[in-house]
């Protein structure tokens, strides 16, 4: 680079948004500067959706070890070798990270390694030297947040971070915090044989979802002997000799080896020179159109550090969206309540479009039809001795605008959802459809065959 050099497109970050943007802008022939200060890839390769997975995976087997006999299985659970699960975790990140590393080498795009800073609203400063570019995208993501008086050591209270690194599987933890990140830690530990308790001031555990997929997880929850306390909030934490205990606003308190706080994630916006060029920010997160614009001409802003889903599918989708835009195509906005959501625990909460509350709000309670679809009824359920629950929500004699399932590898089954809710599919027209049979997606066939007046196992 030299600094007469300008860039159709200068990224700052190359984790899921960043990286995706980069890779499809030099597709479309845009010349590309891509700045990561820490590891291409970002937190969902190296802190977020690759690690937890392979936890959870681990975790999966640990329990399928306890419960070969239920099969007639010859099986005992002899404990978890830690240093074993986490060099096949990062067997599987390592593997994933050499082939992200090998495709944006591949492209015509200048990797730099480097912390980088907006210096103006077509430049990006790092390691002393300036790239100028036509657009500049901000995609610089989350961090794990605390609250205030609640410091994070990284030992005893620890974040998400922390929690995929630990030398040990802690005998007990307290999970602050009972969303998507919160809920993943504790059906691993679980399952690795820690007592988890986990604390969630709202009133119900993963509170965006449709209020029966949390309590279907808070039943299997509690069968599986992880405690919570909902609707009280986190009050303070103190050491103990040889743990944490937590305090909570109705005066309760718990102890654990650890406190694992997954409270949510925060924007990183500050001090990188963003309200300098102009850009609006609110709460730390950048501001932007529905093509990932912000109020600076040219400067875009995609993933975690605007405040849409966090998630690492919606940031590829915004960096490719903005990448095409750059490039002249006219793609098409994001329908986020279009975007699948998956909770990774055992069991799986996985769903598409708006719950049964949100379509009440949105179409009036009269028009709102639901069904409920209980998998004890499904062959490949009983087979794997799962239990589960597919619910569908439809406008009365209209599409299904919403699919909310709870059970074991639903997660898999959100992509037909998906073409459901977003092919506004009438479920007559899906009942049409001839599912695979034994399969768990046979489920969601059946589901619409019974909201289409077909019943056929229920
Ligand atoms: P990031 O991935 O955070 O990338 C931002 C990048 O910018 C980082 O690499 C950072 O080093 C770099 N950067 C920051 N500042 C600078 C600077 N000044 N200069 C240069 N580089 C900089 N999502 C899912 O869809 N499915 C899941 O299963 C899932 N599981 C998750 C589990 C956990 C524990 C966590 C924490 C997250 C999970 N997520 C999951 C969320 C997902 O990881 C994020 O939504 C996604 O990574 C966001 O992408 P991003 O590009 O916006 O930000």
């Amino acid at each position: 680079n030299d600094a007469s050099t300008v860039f159709d497109l200068v990224i700052l970050g190359g984790g899921s948004g960043g990286y995706a943007a980069a890779l499809r802008a030099s597709q479309l022939g845009l010349d590309v500067a891509l700045i990561e200060k820490n590891k291409l890839g970002g937190t969902c390769l190296h802190q977020g959706c690759i690690p937890t997975k392979a936890l959870l995976h681990a975790g999966e087997i640990a329990d399928a070890a306890r419960e070969g006999a239920e099969f007639g299985v010859r099986s005992t659970f002899d404990g978890i070798d830690i240093a074993g699960v986490h060099k096949y975790k990062d067997g599987v990140v390592s593997g994933l990270y050499k082939g992200l590393q090998g495709l944006v080498a591949s492209r015509k795009i200048t990797y730099v390694e480097g912390e980088g800073r907006l210096s103006s609203p077509t430049s990006v400063d790092v390691n002393g030297q300036r790239y100028n570019g036509r657009h500049v995208l901000l995609a610089t993501g989350s961090v794990p947040r605390s609250l205030p008086g609640l410091t994070i050591d990284g030992d005893r209270i620890i974040s998400s971070d922390h929690a995929l690194v630990l030398d040990r599987v802690p005998k007990s933890a307290i999970v602050l915090g009972g969303g998507v990140i919160g809920v993943e830690f504790a059906s691993v530990w679980k399952s690795f044989g820690a007592e988890v308790t986990i604390v969630e001031g709202l009133p119900h555990l993963v509170p965006v979802e449709d209020e029966n997929s949390s309590k279907l997880l808070e039943r299997a929850f509690r069968k599986r002997g992880i405690t919570f306390s909902l609707g009280s909030f986190f009050q303070g934490a103190e050491y103990t000799d040889d743990g944490v205990r937590v305090t909570l606003d109705n005066g309760k308190t718990f102890e654990a080896e650890v406190l694992l706080v997954a409270i949510g994630r925060g924007p990183v916006s500050q001090g990188l020179g963003y309200e300098e060029a102009g850009v609006a920010t609110e709460r730390g997160f950048v501001q932007v159109d529905e093509y990932c614009q912000t109020n600076v001409p040219t400067i875009s802003a995609v993933g975690d550090l605007i405040p849409t889903l966090q998630l690492a599918h919606v940031g590829f989708a915004e960096g490719i969206l903005v990448a095409e835009r750059l490039a002249g195509l006219s793609p098409v906005p994001i329908d986020y309540d279009g975007v699948p959501r998956v909770t990774y625990c055992h069991p799986e909460v996985a769903s598409v479009g708006v719950t049964e509350a949100r379509a009440k709000e949105l179409y009036g309670a009269d028009q709102v039809v639901t069904l409920k679809y209980n998998l004890g009824g499904n062959g490949k359920s009983k087979i794997l001795k799962t239990a589960g629950e597919i619910k569908l929500v439809q406008v009365r004699d209209g599409a299904v605008v919403g699919v909310h399932m709870v059970g074991d590898r639903l997660g898999e089954q959100v992509g037909e959802a998906q073409l459901i809710y977003n092919w506004e599919a009438l479920p007559a027209e899906v009942a049409q459809l001839i599912h695979a049979h034994p399969t768990q997606n046979e489920a969601l066939g059946e589901a619409h065959l019974a909201l289409a007046g077909k019943p056929l196992h229920s």
